[in-house]
C-alpha cells in the first residue's frame, strides 16, 4: 500500500506514509496492512511472535512499557500496570465507580469529570492511556515496516458514543497518528470477510463478538457497498474470563486447598485458562495444582458455561427484535473474538440462527484485518465504498419545560445532518441556549447532556420573529458539529461535541429499557409540559394585548378576560393537563370576538388611510 511519490519540487523520490488499521482492543491490540504483493490483509508481527499486543501498560521508575513486557507486572506490580483503559474513554468517574473495584490501579474519584487514573504523582486520561498504547503500536508496526507510518483506521465498538470516539480520536492525535476513519468492529469484521466489497451486494450480517470480557452482537445491514448498523446489544462484563471463572468455581467446590482461597484463584485461574483452551480441541484436561490432581471434562466443562453461552444468545434475539427482524433474515454470522473458539459457542450460536457461522479467519485479527481493507479503500486502492454506521441514542435539544426535541433518532444513518427553526420567547431576547441531549426519554432531565452553549447577539426583535436555525452533522466517525445561525441577522454560532459527560456503554441499554418502562407516564408529561406552555405564551400574548387595548375594551371583557387568567394561571400548578387545555380554551372562546373586533378596526383605520 505504501506508494512511492515524486516530489516535483526537488525531484526526489519521497515514499508516501502507510495507512494502516488498528483494533485498539480492551484486552489486545493490533495493526493490519494490504500485503503489498498479495494484496491480501495480513496482521503486523515480528518474527515468531504475536500479533497481538495486550492492552496495557506498565509505569515502572524509569520508563513506560506497552504490551507483553507490561502484562507481567500486571500482578507483581498492579497499582502501576494499567489495563482494559478502553473500558474508561470518554467516561466520567460516576459511570465506572460500580466497577471500579475490578481495577488494581486508582481511579480519581471526582464525580461529573472525566475519569482520570493515577500513577504514583502523576494523573493520567484514557484517552493518554490509549495513546501509549497506539503509540507503541505505531513504533511496532515502523520497525517491521522499515517505513513511517502516519496513518490510521482505528476500530471502536458500535455502542460507543460521541464521546468516545472523539476520545479514541485524540488518542491517535496524542500517538502522533493522523486518524481518517473511527469505524465500528463489526463493520470492519464483516470487510474482512469480503462482504460489502460487491457493488451489488446486498446482506443482512450478524457480527457475534466474545472477547475476553466483553460481548457485542450487531446486525449490520449491506446494500450497494453501503454499511448500516440496524442494532447492537451486548454486555460489557461478559466473556472468557467468566468462562475461567466459573472453571475456577468448580474446582474450588470439588477440592479443598490448604490456605488462603483468593490466591488459589489467581493460581486457578491460569490453569482454567489453559482447560479452556485445551478443551477446543480435546475431551480431557489434567493438571496438578497444589500437589493435587485436579481434571475437567468436555461434557464438564459445557454444562459449567451453558448458562453464560445462553446469555449471549438472548442478546441475539433483542438485537434482532431490535433490527426489526426474524433470524431467518440473517444471511451471515461472523464470528469475532477470540472466545469464539469454544466450540459450545460456535454450536449454540449455529443452532439458535439455523445457520454455520463464518469462522475461518483468525477471530483475533478479524477486525484489524477489515481496518485494513477500510484503509486501503481511503487511500483509492479499493473500489470506490461508503461505510455507513448509525446513532445508537437520539440526539436532540432543549427546548422550552425541558423537553426534548429530537433532530437525529436513534439509529439514524451516518453521517447524517438534521435541521430545524426555532425562535425566541421574549421580546428583545438576544441569547438562546443551546443544550444538547442524548437519549429517548421526553424529558431533558431524564437524557444525557453532551454539550451547551450561547448563541449570543440577536439583534432585539419581537418574541417570534427570529429565526435560529440549529443543524446537527454527524460525519462518518460519528462526531456531532451542532450549529446555530440565526436567519435574519446571520448570526452563528458552532460547537462540535467535546467528551464533557461520559455515557456507559450499560447506560445505552439502561436508557433504551427506561424509555419503554417510562413510555406512557413520559407521554403525558410530555402532553402536560407542551399545554403549560403553551397556556403561559398564552397569558402573555392575552396581557400584552390587554394592555395595549385598554380603552377598545368593554367592562365585562375586561373582567371575564381577567377571571379567565386567574383561572388559566392557577390550573397550571394543578398539574392535570385536561384542565390546563380546558381554562386555555376558556380564555381563548373569551378573547376570541374581541380580539376579532379590535383587528377589523385596525384593519378598518389602516384602509381610511389609503386610496383604492
Ligand atoms: P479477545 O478479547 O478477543 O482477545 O479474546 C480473548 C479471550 O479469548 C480470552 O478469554 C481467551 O482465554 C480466549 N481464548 C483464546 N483462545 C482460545 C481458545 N482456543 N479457546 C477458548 N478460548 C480462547
Amino acid at each position: 500500500m505504501a506508494k512511492i511519490a515524486i516530489n516535483i519540487a526537488t525531484g526526489t523520490l519521497q515514499q508516501e506514509e502507510m495507512i494502516v488499521g488498528i483494533d485498539l482492543g480492551t484486552t489486545n491490540s493490533l495493526v493490519a496492512i494490504i500485503h503489498p504483493e498479495s494484496k491480501k490483509p495480513v496482521a503486523l508481527k515480528e518474527h515468531n511472535s504475536n500479533s497481538l499486543v495486550p492492552s496495557v501498560i506498565h509505569f515502572g521508575q524509569h520508563d513506560i512499557t506497552v504490551g507483553n513486557e507490561a502484562k507481567q507486572y500486571l500482578v507483581s506490580d498492579a497499582a502501576n500496570t494499567v489495563f482494559s483503559a478502553k473500558r474508561l474513554m470518554g467516561k466520567t468517574y460516576n459511570d465506572v465507580k460500580n466497577n471500579s473495584t475490578l481495577l488494581a490501579y486508582k481511579i480519581i474519584d471526582d464525580e461529573n469529570k472525566l475519569v482520570k487514573v493515577q500513577v504514583g504523582d502523576i494523573f493520567y486520561s484514557p484517552v493518554e492511556l490509549s495513546s501509549f498504547i497506539l503509540k507503541e503500536l505505531k513504533k511496532q508496526a515502523e520497525h517491521i515496516l522499515k517505513t513511517p507510518v502516519g496513518k490510521a483506521v482505528i476500530t471502536v465498538p458500535a455502542y460507543f458514543n460521541d464521546a468516545q470516539r472523539q476520545a479514541t480520536r485524540d488518542a491517535g492525535k496524542l500517538a502522533g497518528l493522523d486518524v481518517l476513519r473511527i469505524i465500528n468492529e463489526p463493520t470492519a469484521a464483516s470487510l474482512a470477510y469480503g462482504f460489502g466489497l460487491n457493488q451489488g451486494e446486498q446482506k443482512t450480517i450478524a457480527v457475534y463478538d466474545l472477547g475476553g470480557g466483553t460481548f457485542d452482537i450487531s446486525i449490520l445491514n449491506i446494500n450497494g457497498g453501503i454499511f448500516e448498523v440496524l442494532s447492537t446489544n451486548g454486555d460489557t462484563y461478559l466473556g472468557g474470563d467468566d468462562l475461567d471463572a466459573a472453571i475456577v468455581d468448580y474446582w474450588l467446590a470439588q477440592n479443598t486447598f490448604a490456605g488462603d482461597e483468593s490466591t488459589h484463584r489467581q493460581g486457578l485461574r491460569l490453569k482454567a485458562e489453559e482447560a479452556k483452551k485445551y478443551l477446543s480441541a480435546n475431551g480431557l484436561f489434567k493438571t496438578v495444582y497444589a500437589g493435587k490432581h485436579i481434571s475437567l471434562s468436555r461434557q464438564q466443562f459445557e454444562a459449567l458455561i451453558k448458562p453464560i453461552i445462553e446469555r449471549t444468545i438472548t442478546s441475539c434475539k433483542n438485537a434482532l427484535k431490535d433490527a426489526g427482524l426474524k433470524k431467518n433474515d440473517i444471511d451471515e454470522i461472523v464470528m469475532v473474538g477470540g472466545s469464539t473458539r469454544v466450540p459450545l459457542v460456535k454450536e449454540m450460536v449455529s443452532s439458535f440462527f439455523e445457520k454455520k457461522p463464518n469462522d475461518t479467519v483468525d477471530p483475533d485479527e478479524v477486525v484489524a484485518l477489515g481496518a485494513a481493507i477500510q484503509a486501503d479503500i481511503l487511500a483509492g486502492n479499493t473500489t470506490n465504498m461508503l461505510l455507513l454506521d448509525v446513532t445508537p441514542l437520539s440526539l436532540g435539544l432543549e427546548t422550552m419545560g425541558g423537553l426534548m426535541d429530537v433532530l437525529l433518532p436513534r439509529n439514524s444513518k451516518i453521517p447524517a445532518k438534521a435541521a430545524r427553526q426555532y425562535t425566541t420567547y421574549k421580546d428583545g431576547q438576544s441569547g438562546m441556549k443551546i443544550a444538547v441531549y442524548q437519549g429517548e426519554r421526553d424529558m431533558v432531565k431524564d437524557n444525557r447532556r453532551l454539550a451547551e452553549f450561547n448563541l449570543t447577539g440577536i439583534p432585539g426583535m419581537p418574541a417570534g420573529m427570529p429565526k435560529v436555525e440549529i443543524s446537527f452533522l454527524i460525519n462518518a466517525d460519528g462526531i456531532l458539529a451542532v450549529n446555530a445561525k440565526e436567519l435574519r441577522s446571520g448570526v452563528e454560532q458552532s460547537i462540535e461535541v467535546k467528551p464533557q459527560y461520559g455515557l456507559t456503554d450499560e447506560d445505552v441499554e439502561k436508557m433504551l429499557l427506561d424509555s419503554m418502562e417510562h413510555a406512557k407516564e413520559d407521554m403525558e408529561l410530555r402532553g402536560l409540559t407542551e399545554a403549560k406552555t403553551e397556556a403561559e405564551q398564552l397569558l402573555q400574548t392575552t396581557e400584552k394585548f390587554m394592555h395595549k387595548n385598554f380603552e377598545n375594551l368593554t367592562q365585562d371583557e375586561i373582567t371575564a378576560t381577567s377571571l379567565a387568567m386567574q383561572a388559566l394561571q392557577l390550573s397550571l400548578d394543578m398539574n392535570d393537563k385536561n384542565l390546563v387545555q380546558t381554562k386555555t380554551e376558556a380564555l381563548n372562546e373569551i378573547s376570541r370576538p374581541y380580539a376579532e373586533r379590535i383587528m377589523d378596526l385596525a384593519i378598518g383605520k389602516a384602509m381610511k388611510g389609503s386610496k383604492i
